[in-house]
């Protein structure tokens, strides 16, 4: 398959409606590659990669699910809970397996930046380096991610 036609199919499944209700684009209308390549770009300029923003974001989701709530602070800094949901979600550029359905909600106590995820948007920031068009509900914007899930000090390495 050649690689227009590839993006063509991926694309249509990060439709709204397609894998998820809001899908994975928003009202971003470039190519995926374009936009991989903005944030990738992005992240070389704090320095840092995929696997580490993927890494602690796993990490704090598992540390909600060692809790009897799914309810935790760590460090004195982050707020973290995750809820889940029956059901599972398949990855849009169609790898075999399926995601659980949970939701984490991060907030950082210093700045206050909130984010969420889920193990789709891990699985698409790790694998693909994929953060979501702009506009699509998990997206934020690296810099953000970076702010939210690391320490100041962590940031500067
Ligand atoms: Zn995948």
């Amino acid at each position: 398959m050649n690689e227009e036609l590839k993006e063509i199919k991926i694309r249509a499944r990060m439709m709204p409606g397609a894998v998820t209700y809001d899908g994975f684009l928003g009202n971003d209308k470039r190519s995926l590659s374009e936009i991989i390549a903005a944030d990738n770009k992005e992240l070389e300029r704090f320095n840092r990669y995929v696997e580490e923003i993927a890494d602690r974001m796993k990490y704090f989701t598992d540390a909600t699910f060692d809790v009897f709530d799914n309810k935790v602070v760590i460090d004195d800094i982050y707020e973290v809970e995750s809820t889940s949901s029956k059901g599972n979600l398949s990855c849009p550029y169609g790898h075999g397996g399926l995601f659980r359905k949970y939701e984490t909600t991060l907030t950082n106590r210093k700045n206050n930046i909130t984010v969420k995820w889920t193990a789709m948007t891990i699985h698409l920031i790790e694998a693909h380096h994929f953060f979501g068009g702009k506009g699509s509900h998990y997206r934020y914007e690296p810099e953000t991610l970076l702010k939210a899930l690391f320490t100041e000090a962590e940031r500067k390495k």
